[in-house]
């Protein structure tokens, strides 16, 4: 009898594929999917994790770089906060970034007031739904405003009405030209990343099913995952402990050139008899690298494996490269 590897119930003989990478970060040959999912988790993946992940995350926004379909509307509203990151009387303006109905990407000013005490002082820069009181009286006479962001004049009128209210000393002293155009993305932005709950069990159960493709549905189901398997699919359970950002690339020698290798998704799964941890390695468009453990109680021998989705050709090839463990030393590789 087969059952799902996420809820044991009993599969029916036709149930749908489940992508280990899901479908809106490409499609790939061959196509790596799960027969041993059943068509009610699969759906609850697509629609409460896969979907809320699209507007949450760095990934969710890099898909856009690379052409995957994608939807009208905000990325990285929540969640995610890119901001201005040059020029004097720009830098630390948040924006948002959003994909017109050609899936082409434009950088947005979001509706927000800047203010300093003096010139060589940085802009302290407050969202239009953050501003309150305490934020003008931070500023005496004399102090130094800026409204940006809106799309029309009234949005402008709106913030004014807005910081006026809140801080008697403001003087309003016209508006500037954005620092980009119309054709938007012509200038550096940094990123603020807060990674949500929603974003933290996708994650993992792109990891788990990557466990399940490698090591088998079999092993997939036994009781020492059941912790993971209540955070992925019934939202139970601490979120500490789940997802790490790794300060290396996964890839060897990526860590070793200095230099991304490509921009294509790379996933690892490392069974580590020393720490008894099964470990996934995880990182979509080689952007950001995520540690996963899966299980902190592995008895094995030591396994690795692992698959570099490329995005140019769309093939899916199992890495060669060397995988950079937690007890990998540069010096001591050899090609
Ligand atoms: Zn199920």
């Amino acid at each position: 009898m087969n059952i799902c590897i996420y809820c044991r119930s009993e599969l029916p003989s036709k149930v749908p594929r489940e992508h280990v990478i899901p479908q809106s970060f490409g499609v790939f040959t061959p196509d790596l999917t799960l027969d041993c999912v059943c068509s009610v988790c699969n759906g609850y993946f697509g629609s409460k994790l896969e979907w809320p992940m699209l507007n949450q995350s760095i990934e969710g926004a890099l898909r856009l770089q690379f052409g995957l379909k994608g939807v009208v509307g905000g990325v990285g509203t929540k969640g995610v906060t890119p901001t201005v990151a040059e020029g004097d009387d720009w830098k630390g303006v948040r924006t948002a970034i959003r994909t017109n109905k050609d899936g082409k990407r434009e950088t947005e000013l979001l509706p927000q007031v800047g203010a300093r005490r003096d010139a060589p002082e940085p802009f302290q820069w407050c969202l239009e739904r953050d501003l309150r009181v305490e934020f003008g009286q931070q500023f005496p006479k004399g102090s130094e405003f800026r409204i940006v962001g809106g799309r029309t004049f009234a949005d402008i009128e709106r913030l004014v009405q807005k910081l006026v209210a809140v801080c008697p000393t403001f003087l309003y002293g016209g508006t500037m030209k954005p620092p980009f155009n119309d054709d938007g993305g012509q200038i550096m932005l940094e990123v603020e990343y807060q990674m949500s709950r929603v974003v933290a069990r996708c994650l993992c159960k792109i990891a788990f099913n990557y466990m399940a493709l490698t090591c088998g549905e079999t092993f997939a189901i036994s009781r020492e995952f059941d912790d993971m398997r209540e955070f992925i699919r019934s939202d139970v359970g601490a979120e500490t402990g789940r997802v790490f950002v790794k300060q290396k690339p996964i890839i060897a020698q990526e860590i070793i050139t200095g230099q991304r290798g490509t921009e294509g998704h790379v996933v690892t799964l490392e069974g580590r008899p020393s720490d008894r941890t099964l470990e996934v390695q995880l990182a979509l468009f080689n952007s950001v690298p995520y540690k996963i453990p899966i299980t902190r109680e592995y008895i094995g021998h030591h396994y690795v494996r692992g698959h570099h989705f490329d995005l140019e050709t769309r093939e899916v090839t199992e890495l060669e490269v060397k995988i950079a463990g937690p007890n990998f030393d540069p010096s001591k590789i050899t090609w």
